[in-house]
């Protein structure tokens, strides 16, 4: 779900989006444009090196002293399409499309499935965030570990760079250590933090950092949330209570639910989307730990299988290590 498009020009209030614009403030400021992006486009590549090692060492040893597609050959660049963790699915798809092309040089197939990985990339790749009245509420879900604490601090970061004002609400009240986690983050980004003690209600917590985000005229709430037990009811339906209570405060809020996946799952997270969208409504989705796995080809599964936009991927620990996926750029890096 995309904002409707009457909802954009309604808005009078304009806010600028949470999005931030690539390159990271800190390399643009310093450098030429130009340098500064490919800057960034080298990063990425950087960090999808043992990805694109799967691929690109397949390809030549599948490709290796062989003129024409035969049967062998389609048998192997499967099995490679499946290890990537590309999904089974997607795999045939792929192959299928390959085996009713014209192609019978061996030399055209990567040039081939490259733009097909593009075409079920792209319609996958988020639009630019549109302006939406201040404060703009995003809460973050997932299963514990993927990245939830991380990916708001590097969002809250990225924003206050930009010249927004950022509240964070602290609403995995599950564990003490995950509000102190959460304080550091909020403090290296400059954001405000709203928090109660251990255990609280999180509802409660996320309808207080709205509230008080609304007297601050903040541009941007972020609220974390707990991932445990993700497979028992209760979680979800305190995932519910969170997003009912953000919406007493404003009604068309939460403005994004942002799912959090961690790529080194693999098609685990195919099935915690599924799960938290019937539960929630998931808005977009944020790959992280793609700097960790060699099966980025998840990715692609993941774009193919839901129909949900991939909005962000996390190649590292760091602020500068969240960037906003674009499919172009991402089949780029990995051929
Ligand atoms: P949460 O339980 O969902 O809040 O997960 P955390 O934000 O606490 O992250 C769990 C671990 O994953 C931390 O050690 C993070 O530093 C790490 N992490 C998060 N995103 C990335 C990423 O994109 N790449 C790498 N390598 N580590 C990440
Ligand atoms: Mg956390």
């Amino acid at each position: 779900m995309i904002f409707s498009k009457s909802k954009k020009n309604e808005s009078e209030d304009k806010n600028t989006s949470p999005e931030f614009s690539e390159p990271p403030a800190e390399e643009a400021g310093q450098q030429p444009e130009a340098e500064a992006t490919s800057g960034y486009f080298r990063r990425l590549k950087d960090r999808l090196s043992k990805t694109r090692k799967t691929f690109s060492d397949g390809f030549d040893r599948i490709f290796a002293g062989k003129q024409r597609i035969d049967q062998d050959l389609l048998e192997e660049l499967e099995e490679l399409l499946i290890t990537s963790d590309i999904g089974v699915q997607t795999a045939l798809t792929l192959m299928e499309r390959v085996t009713s092309s014209k192609i019978v040089e061996v030399d055209q197939v990567k040039s081939f499935l490259k733009d097909e990985i593009l075409a079920i990339l792209e319609p996958q790749t988020a639009e630019p965030e549109m302006a939406w009245p201040a404060p703009r509420v995003i809460m973050i879900v997932g299963v514990n570990g993927t990245g939830k604490t991380t990916t708001i601090g590097k969002l809250a970061a990225r924003a206050t760079a930009s010249g927004q004002k950022v509240l964070i609400g602290a609403a995995d009240t599950f564990r003490a250590a995950a509000i102190e986690q959460l304080m550091i983050w909020a403090e290296r980004a400059n954001a405000d933090i709203v928090k109660h003690k251990e255990m609280a209600d999180p509802a409660a917590v996320a309808f207080d950092a709205v509230e008080a985000a609304k007297a601050r005229s903040a541009d941007l709430v972020l609220i974390d949330t707990a991932g445990r037990l993700h497979t028992k009811v209760n979680l979800m339906e305190e995932l519910k209570k969170i997003k009912r209570a953000i919406s007493k405060k404003i009604p068309d809020a939460p403005h994004e639910i942002l799912l959090i996946l961690d790529a080194t799952t693999g098609q685990n997270a195919l099935s915690q989307a599924e799960l938290f969208n019937d539960a929630l409504g998931v808005t977009g989705l944020a790959l992280t730990k793609l700097d960790g796995t060699a099966k980025g080809g998840i990715v692609i599964s993941i774009c193919n299988a839901l129909k949900i936009p991939l909005k962000y991927i996390g190649i590292g620990e760091k602020v500068e290590d969240l960037q906003k996926f674009n499919a172009a750029e991402f089949v780029d890096a990995l051929f």
